[in-house]
Order: structure tokens, then C-alpha cells, then sequence
């Protein structure tokens, strides 16, 4: 078997990428595009960063993934894998190799199962994370093909550390995803594999013969996504207001329904998040608080006192666990250096 941490011999897959077919998400009172990347755009900066696999995921549709799939036919050196990040109603898991979409909010068994029956792969993204809704324990008792280990949007110290170490102990496949937002992130991190085609990338993680790469995405980077974001909203917001929706652009058509007093408000909040230094700012209130948040998980979860078991099998899943406990411990710490820093294979 080939080594997966040999560049030269193993291909790269980003199997975590969003495009503008994500919809919204709601943060506290605001709500705002996932991302307002075009599909087509994504799969040419993939290209760009060597990726041989590209995987879109957006939230809860396959829409973006098709779109991208098809512009890619024209492009050789890259496939394109139809992935979904589902919301499961016990976190988000990320379903890829599908052929139709998967329905969102059904319990994550459920969920894994139902992208099992399509010959799917089910991969638990970021489970530890302090700011997206995520598996957490439970990524111990299903049915999954791989965790994403290295998850390039989230730079605390922890999370990706915790899922590390569920994935070597748990035996799943290694993962590495950019959990690109913007197309300046896509293949920021990505999975290796034996191989260099999708099928190639797909029995790598059913025999657990992969690693991952790449490096934490930059705050700036995040900042720009940010504005970019605010942007976007403002003029659709602007182009509304003055009855200009554009019907084939899902932002603006979004947009285009929301009340109009509600659109002078976006429109008011997107013109004055662009301030400088209102967006750096923010940015580091939020990576502050994002920390605060990660440590915490660190403190619940990086002991045994952590397993919150309840359920069926109690009795099973808790032999179980301090199994993989005891052996998690003996791992010593996951090289620090390995998951945070710049990886050149
Ligand atoms: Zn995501």
C-alpha cells in the first residue's frame, strides 16, 4: 500500500467546500449568506491549489455540487465529488459519493444509515467544534467511515486536537477539510490519498488509508470572507430596494422577500460592519470568544470524566469507551505541530 504521506505518490481531496448554494445561517439576530461563491469559480481555484478531488458540501443541498460537476467535465485533472453537509438533528455530518440529497434533520443514525443505502461515506466534520453544530462523543457509537481531523477554518488549539485523537483511537479514517466559506480558502486543508481519482480517494478511506495536510486558515482570510459576506448582502440588499432582484441569484432572491423595513436595516448593518476597523475587530472579539468556547470543550471532553453515556447499551458503550480511553492516554499528546502547522509532505 502506498504511504498517503508522500505527496509525490498519493493525490489531495478537500473534502469540505461550500458554494453559495449553502443558504443562510443564522448567527444570534443576524442572518447571512454561508458563502457567495459561484460553483464554477470554486472548481477553478481548486485546480489552482492541485487538488485532484474536490468535494462541495453544502449545507443540506447538492445543488452547488451538480453545478460544479458539470462545469468540471471540461477539466481532466479534477473530479468532482457530490457531497452534502447534513444537519442531523445531534450535529452536522457530511455525506459524500451521494447520488440524491439527503434529508436534513433526521437523528445522525438515521442519517448515517441513509447515506450508507446510497453507497455513500459518512464523515463526522469538526465534532468537537465551538462554533458549528457538531457530533461531539456521539461520533463514538456511529456508523462512520471517517472524522475530519484537521478542519482549516477552526484555529483554536483544541478542537481539532480532540477529533484527532477520537480518530486514531475510534479507527476511522483520517480527514482533512478546508471547510471553505470563501474561494480564497479552498484547499487550505486537505485529505491524501492512495491513488489520484475519486474511486481511488473513495477506497482510501474505506481501508483508512489516508492522512491530511495543509494549513490553518488565516484570520485575514476569514475577515475577507466576512466582508465579502456583508458585500454581497448590501447590494442585493440596495438592488431590492430599488426592485431589482435578480431571480436566477439565490442571495438576491432571498433578500428580495424579507420585509422592506428589515432591508433597510441589512442594508444599514452591511454598510456599517464594512467600516474600518469595525471587521478586524470583530474578527478578534469573535476568534476570542471561539477560543473560550474550544477550551471549554477541551476541558469537558480531553478527560474520561467527559463520556456522557446514556442510552441503550449503556453497559457496552461504557466498557467500550474506557477501552478507548485508556488507549487514547497512552497516545501522549497528537503532534502539535502536525495539525497547526504548515504540513509539506
Ligand atoms: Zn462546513
Amino acid at each position: 500500500m502506498e504511504s498517503v504521506t508522500d505527496s509525490e505518490n498519493c493525490g489531495k481531496a478537500d473534502i469540505h467546500v461550500h458554494t453559495k448554494f449553502s443558504g443562510f445561517t443564522k448567527y444570534s439576530l443576524a442572518q447571512f449568506p454561508d458563502s457567495i461563491s459561484e460553483p464554477d469559480i470554486v472548481v477553478k481555484a481548486a485546480i489552482k491549489k492541485g487538488l485532484e478531488v474536490l468535494c462541495i458540501t453544502d449545507h443540506n443541498c447538492i445543488g452547488g455540487a451538480l453545478k460544479a460537476q458539470k462545469y468540471a467535465r471540461d477539466f481532466p485533472g479534477i473530479e468532482i465529488v457530490i457531497g452534502e453537509e447534513v444537519s442531523t438533528s445531534e450535529g452536522e455530518m457530511i455525506g459524500l459519493f451521494l447520488q440524491e440529497r439527503i434529508e436534513p434533520w433526521l437523528g445522525a443514525e438515521e442519517t448515517a444509515e441513509r447515506i450508507h443505502d446510497q453507497g455513500g461515506i459518512a464523515i463526522a466534520p469538526h465534532p468537537f467544534s465551538p462554533h458549528c453544530p457538531c457530533l461531539g462523543q456521539k461520533v463514538k457509537y456511529l456508523d462512520l467511515d471517517g472524522i475530519e481531523v484537521f478542519n482549516a477554518i477552526h484555529r483554536d488549539p483544541y478542537s481539532n486536537r480532540l477529533a484527532s485523537r477520537e480518530s486514531m483511537t475510534r479507527g476511522k479514517a483520517s480527514i482533512g477539510g478546508s471547510d471553505a466559506h470563501s474561494v480564497e480558502m479552498v484547499g487550505n486543508a486537505y485529505t491524501t490519498f492512495s491513488g489520484s481519482s475519486a474511486e481511488d480517494f473513495r477506497t482510501s478511506i474505506l481501508r483508512k488509508n489516508t492522512f491530511f495536510g495543509g494549513e490553518v486558515t488565516s484570520l485575514g482570510a476569514c475577515i475577507r470572507w466576512s466582508n465579502g459576506v456583508a458585500m454581497e448582502i448590501g447590494r442585493a440588499t440596495y438592488r431590492s430596494l430599488q426592485g431589482k432582484t435578480a431571480q436566477e441569484n439565490l442571495i438576491h432572491k432571498r433578500i428580495g422577500r424579507i420585509k422592506k423595513r428589515n432591508k433597510v436595516i441589512g442594508l444599514l448593518g452591511a454598510a456599517l460592519y464594512l467600516v474600518p476597523p469595525i471587521p478586524i475587530i470583530a474578527g478578534a472579539i469573535g476568534e476570542f470568544i471561539i477560543r473560550r468556547k474550544a477550551r471549554k470543550i477541551w476541558d469537558e471532553n480531553s478527560s474520561s470524566s467527559g463520556l456522557q453515556i446514556t442510552g441503550e447499551n449503556f453497559d457496552k458503550r461504557m466498557v467500550e469507551s474506557r477501552k478507548y480511553m485508556n488507549l487514547s492516554s497512552n497516545l501522549g499528546n497528537i503532534p502539535k505541530d502536525v495539525v497547526y502547522g504548515k504540513i509539506k509532505f
